[in-house]
């Protein structure tokens, strides 16, 4: 069994952190929220009292944390310095990939072991430890992370170099956020033009209209009774999440050269969203948006 460190033990990360212990490893934690620390050392997780405080003597680094300017600070800060020779250093959070780059990067020079391995799933994959990681960096470091992550998700896949997992959730969220637009428009053209939403339903995710945003997050209530949408929009995937995602979609297509046309209508739309103050409900919630 590992010591590992486990820095931001927020909505993600506490559940997150919880698997790991459930499995029998010692987790050291740090937040700077006492409540989000209170939740997993109520769990079994031991508190640190600094990031530095619980990297110190780990097998495992584990960083779940908001944005790019909190794991760069993190790391630069406290855990390159802390950090043991065999460390794994593990980033979960969602960040720009120029900074996940440039950070497993930096651990190389070290000859330190890092990853990026960004998630698929919410909260209730983060606490079920159902997530999809998408790991990015080198080779060694990534077997090193692989039994781990397993611990936490159903599905780890290794995506290439230092950036690439981050690379890899942004393009896959920018096709998710521009689908479920394209699929919310169509209901509501359907609904226009007098086609009933239950029927379009049957015929189109049986036709080259389907998509996971239609299946699994139907925009309107009924034809899946799963979606958000048949509990007013609430839970689910978070709009804001998305518009932060898309945004961080943007920044890497201008720093590749990228044209990304749909996906850069996708993020003015979701801001609109987020704008008139729906970032807390279902990204599916934009149906509202198109309806007008
Ligand atoms: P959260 O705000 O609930 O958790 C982040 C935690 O980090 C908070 O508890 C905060 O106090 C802590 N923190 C911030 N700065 C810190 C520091 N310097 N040291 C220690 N702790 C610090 O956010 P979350 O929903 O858990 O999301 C975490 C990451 O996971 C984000 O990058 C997010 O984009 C990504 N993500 C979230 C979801 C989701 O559904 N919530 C899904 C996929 C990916």
């Amino acid at each position: 069994m590992a010591i590992i460190a486990f820095i931001g033990v927020g909505n993600m990360g506490g559940g997150m952190a919880l698997n790991l212990v459930k499995a029998g490893h010692e987790v050291w934690a740090f937040d700077l929220s006492a409540d989000a620390l209170a939740r997993v050392v109520a769990g079994g997780a031991t508190a640190a009292s600094s990031a530095a405080d619980a990297a110190a003597g780990a097998d495992a680094i584990i960083t779940m944390l908001p944005a790019g300017h909190h794991v760069r600070a993190a790391y630069e800060t406290d855990l390159f310095a802390a950090a043991g020779a065999d460390a794994v250093l593990i980033d979960c959070s969602t960040i720009d990939v120029a900074t996940a780059k440039a950070l497993g990067e930096a651990a190389a020079d070290r000859g330190l072991a890092m990853v990026d391995a960004p998630v698929s799933g919410g909260t209730a994959a983060a606490d079920a430890g159902t997530l999809t990681f998408m790991v990015g960096g080198p080779a060694a470091a990534f077997a090193k992370a692989q039994p781990l992550l397993a611990t936490m998700g159903k599905a780890v896949i290794h995506a290439g170099g230092p950036g690439m997992g981050q690379a890899a959730k942004i393009a896959n969220n920018m096709i998710l956020g521009a689908t479920m637009i394209a699929t919310a428009e169509a209901f509501v053209l359907a609904e226009k033009l007098g086609l009933d939403a239950q029927t379009f339903f049957d015929i189109s995710s049986k036709a080259s209209g389907q998509s996971w945003s239609m299946t699994s997050y139907c925009p309107v209530p009924g034809p899946v009774p799963t979606s958000p949408a048949n509990r007013d929009y609430q839970g689910g995937f978070a709009a804001a999440l998305m518009l932060k995602d898309l945004k961080l979609a943007m920044a890497a297509a201008q720093g590749a050269g990228a044209s990304v046309p749909m996906g850069a209508n996708a993020e003015s739309l979701y801001q609109l969203l987020v704008n008139n103050g729906e970032g807390a409900a279902d990204f599916s919630s934009i149906i509202k948006l198109l309806r007008g």
